[in-house]
């Protein structure tokens, strides 16, 4: 078993030694099986929330209406899932109940693919009802069950089907794929938020060019917001290196960079981004161009920004200046305004003048004076600079 199962086997134990069922479920057992790294571990239980909560003594409530209950052990927090049927889903979407109930097969049976449909025991046994271990060996993703009504339920599953092929390198078994073609339309139903949350997974998967493909075979695009008849973006994306953009912001920098939408701001809102993220994005987008960088260029944009620039540099062309922009940027006087050795009070006194727009203007020279080497960051220098600069403009 590796670490990060093993950490939880006190969990799974309590829960057992109280007299319920227990297992680590989901991705964590798949990606095991694969041989991948595993990131988190989900855990399912025949208990119900309420019992949970009495046998763990540090508990959150963080989404009890689906079942699942927070549990902080030996400094790590888990995150246990009681068994549940879904009711029945009126619109394409999330259940309308959820029904706790004590049979793993049955929660088992409610799971999206035959690979995600796998529990594993403290003895380290499988309980894989749904032949998920062979179709990973055939490397196909299957749909539990018959999989035009699991689309129909949640639509986002043929999203995550995608998500998959890009991250395993796996293929859609027929009958899945088939009930995909018939039911893309179905994902008009699904919140943009969590199309969001798989299409960014689908973008660093190692597979991509593939999953773009078939994004394309199976008529998604005017599902993502901003790709309605966006071939060409998609070719673009299928032409660059997106394995090496590695992180979210990155990997939208360079979506935006496929798709070149006439105003940033309202791609990334439309896909509902956090709003730092959009101004990074967008901020990075006007200087996308950028070759040639003076030292206070690199000052006043920050090497946030500049890395992000050059990251997605190395994604469209497998090269950038970055290495050197770095270099030369950790070798500035200094990285940021809050190294001023002189405060907007000790320039006011100097000056002997009170605030105004003047200072803003005052202080974005210093900065130009300290970063082209015309003056030293010392309280001194810049006393002597600040002078020099009220008399010549008096
Ligand atoms: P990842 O490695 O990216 O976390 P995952 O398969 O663990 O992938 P999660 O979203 O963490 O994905 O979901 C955990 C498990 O819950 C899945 O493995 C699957 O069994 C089940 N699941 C998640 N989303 C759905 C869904 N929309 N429909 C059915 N089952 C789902
Ligand atoms: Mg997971």
């Amino acid at each position: 078993m590796k670490a990060i199962f093993k950490k939880a086997v006190p969990v799974l134990e309590k829960l057992e030694q109280a007299g319920f069922e227990a297992y680590f479920v989901g991705g964590s057992v798949r990606d095991t099986l694969l041989g991948r790294e595993v990131a988190d571990i989900d855990i399912a239980t025949s208990a119900f929330p309420e019992e949970v909560k009495q046998i763990f003594t540090r508990t959150f409530d963080t989404g009890i209406e689906h079942g699942t209950v927070s549990v902080l052990e030996a400094g790590e927090i888990y995150e246990i899932t009681t068994f549940r049927t879904e009711g029945t889903y009126a619109d394409f979407r999330r259940p309308d109940e959820v029904v706790f109930i004590r049979s793993l097969e049955k929660d088992l049976e409610r799971r999206d693919f035959t690979m995600n449909a796998i529990a594993m025991g403290l003895d380290g046994r499988f309980i894989d009802p749904f032949g998920g271990q062979q179709d990973m060996a055939n490397k196909q993703i299957r749909a539990v069950g018959k999989p035009w009504e699991r689309f129909h339920e949640d639509a986002l599953r043929m999203m995550r089907g995608v998500r998959f092929v890009s991250q395993l390198d796996f293929s859609l078994e027929k009958r899945t794929y088939e009930a995909m073609q018939q039911n893309i339309v179905l994902l008009k139903n699904i919140a943009v938020e969590r199309i969001a949350v798989e299409f960014v997974k689908l973008m660093k998967g190692e597979a991509v060019k593939v999953a773009l493909g078939l994004i394309q075979e199976l008529d998604m695009l005017s599902y993502l917001p901003g790709f309605t008849d966006q071939r060409a973006a998609i070719q673009r994306l299928e032409s660059w290196n997106l394995a090496v953009a590695g992180d979210d912001e990155t990997t939208w920098f360079v979506v935006v960079l496929a798709v070149m939408p006439e105003n940033v701001g309202a791609f990334l809102r439309a896909w509902k981004l956090p709003n730092k993220l959009i101004r990074e994005v967008a901020k990075a987008y006007d200087l996308a161009d950028k070759h040639s960088w003076s030292d206070y260029e690199l000052f006043a944009t920050g090497a946030h920004t500049v890395a992000l620039v050059e990251k997605a540099r190395l994604v469209q062309t497998s090269e950038t200046q970055w290495v050197d922009l770095h270099e030369r940027f950790e070798a500035l006087p200094i990285q940021s305004r809050s190294e001023i050795q002189a405060s907007g009070d000790d320039i006011m006194a100097w000056a002997d003048k009170k605030g105004g727009p003047w200072l803003k203007d005052l202080l974005a020279r210093l900065d130009q004076a300290i970063i082209e080497g015309e003056i030293r960051n010392t309280q001194s220098e810049i006393k002597g600079w600040v002078k020099h600069v009220i008399n010549e403009s008096a």
